[in-house]
């Protein structure tokens, strides 16, 4: 990385031979009935700590995963964790179910290049309170703390912020390629750019859609988050999804778009059709609404005028999926740009078909990935293309895509706030690349 935007310390800038590591992973991985549905984390983990056992630490892993009921809340336990990630690295990993006097008799008994995981950190309050204590008692295990749970560096935690205080603390390598990627391209875009937010909840995407306006060419809505712009236009969305508490500020975002349009060339899209349905079901019959330009709905019959049925949405129907012609016309303009940040899926993606995972509200969300991935018609054109969420990235993996995309983000929160521009307390909090007494051996 030449011009590298990260300025922090990572593991390639300290001496790490013969010292025990402390490494905060992001294993916040979706289970079902204690199995793991989704490795794409701990997979993307693996980087790091191949490149610590090369250079011989003792390893101590630490991540939390849920929202623990209790001091030990079994289905939150990272024990299945353990199990898969010794798989991977093909060697013992000793899980520590206990207490700090436990891990730390693990740890000293752990010889160099042995990796040991401790249990949930959040079934200890002092993780998210940021206990002093605790982070100490964290800080007590190792010699170097290692960062690279990107997910979870917006939040200031004992595993994230505390524990800084007390060990020489550096990034991994997975959090230095997400910072570095999300930062270039959010700062020094490749224009065109084009950004396509879609998903559920409005208020967590404000920020990011403020910046869009700011810095994109083109900004594409999808998902629920376009029913409420839709709603705040006026338009009757029936029993559609949206977020009441949010109106006044779709309609803001809209005025500030238009301003930027009378600026400059720029585009804000709101999607002019879609999919609705009655019940959220893969049998569920389902018909296109096409409010915005009633051409779509009787495209075999024309110049027959359809219906006026067919650009209404019925009062029990909900917008599901965005519509042929809105799919159409975002993959279309995804043609035209050298770079694509998406982040919110364009429907109910979890509904699965009757054959497979692609279910009936998925295929707005497929048309525009397959533009991103260069397949759209016979087109070949593919930008660059910076995924986020947890939602879009799960769907992602489940359609096997992952390695497609140009790069896809292990974190939810962390990304948009990263996007919006915000500063993120776990990266903070680690050394300077340019600190005194750092022991700048750039071995590569
Ligand atoms: P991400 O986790 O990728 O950031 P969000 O959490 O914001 O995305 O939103 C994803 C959720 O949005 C999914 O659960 C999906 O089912 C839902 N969703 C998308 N479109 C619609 C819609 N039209 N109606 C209801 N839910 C929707
Ligand atoms: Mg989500």
């Amino acid at each position: 990385m030449g011009n590298s935007l990260f300025k922090k310390q990572t593991i390639r800038d300290i001496e790490l031979v013969g010292k025990t590591v402390l490494l905060r992973a992001d294993y916040n991985v979706p289970l079902k009935d204690g199995a793991i549905t989704n490795d794409y984390r701990i997979m993307q983990s693996l980087p790091t700590i191949q490149y610590l056992l090369k250079h011989n630490v003792r390893l101590v892993i630490c991540s939390h995963l849920g929202r623990p009921k209790g001091p030990h809340d079994e289905s939150v336990s990272l024990k299945p964790v353990a199990v898969r990630l010794q798989e991977l690295l093909g060697k013992q990993v000793s899980f520590v179910h206990g207490n700090f006097t436990e891990a730390a008799k693990t740890v000293a008994s752990l010889a160099p290049g042995q990796v040991a995981l401790l249990e949930n950190l959040r079934y200890n309050p002092g993780e998210e309170q940021n206990d002093v204590e605790f982070a100490k008692q964290l800080a007590s295990l190792a010699d170097i703390f290692v960062q690279d749970g990107f997910g979870v560096v917006h939040r200031a935690h004992a595993s994230t912020e505390g524990v800084t205080h007390f060990l020489p603390s550096v990034s991994g390598l997975l959090l230095e390629r997400e910072v570095d990627t999300i930062t270039s391209v959010m700062s020094q875009p490749k224009h065109p750019l084009m950004a396509i937010v879609g998903g559920a909840k409005i208020a967590d995407k404000i920020d990011i859609l403020h910046r869009f306006i700011k810095i994109a060419d083109f900004v594409a809505i999808g998902g629920a988050m376009a029913n409420t712009f839709l709603k705040a236009n006026g338009h009757d969305v029936a029993a559609s999804l949206y977020d009441k508490n949010e109106l006044s500020v779709a309609k803001d975002i809209m005025s500030e778009a238009a301003a930027e349009a009378k600026k400059r060339r720029f585009n804000f899209y709101v999607p002019q059709d879609g999919v609705v349905a009655t019940k959220l079901d893969k049998s569920a019959p389902t018909r296109i609404v096409d409010w915005s330009t009633h051409v779509i709905a009787e495209i075999e019959n024309y110049p027959k005028r359809p219906s006026s049925q067919a650009s209404k949405i019925a009062e029990h129907e909900m917008i599901l999926d965005i519509g042929p012609f809105s799919g159409a016309f975002i993959a279309g303009a995804i043609q035209l740009v050298d770079t694509v940040v998406w982040n919110g899926t364009m429907g109910v993606t979890e509904t699965e078909g009757l054959q497979g995972p692609v279910g009936p509200f998925s295929h707005g969300t497929d048309l525009i990935m397959e533009a991103m991935l260069g397949q759209f018609r016979d087109s070949k054109h593919k930008p660059f293309s910076l995924v986020g969420g947890g939602d879009t990235v799960g769907y992602i993996e489940q359609c096997g895509l992952v390695e497609a995309f140009g790069h896809v983000s292990t974190g939810g929160g962390a990304s948009l706030e990263l996007m919006a521009g915000r500063k993120l307390p776990g990266v903070e909090a680690l050394m300077d690349k340019n600190a005194k007494g750092s022991e700048s051996n750039h071995e590569r």
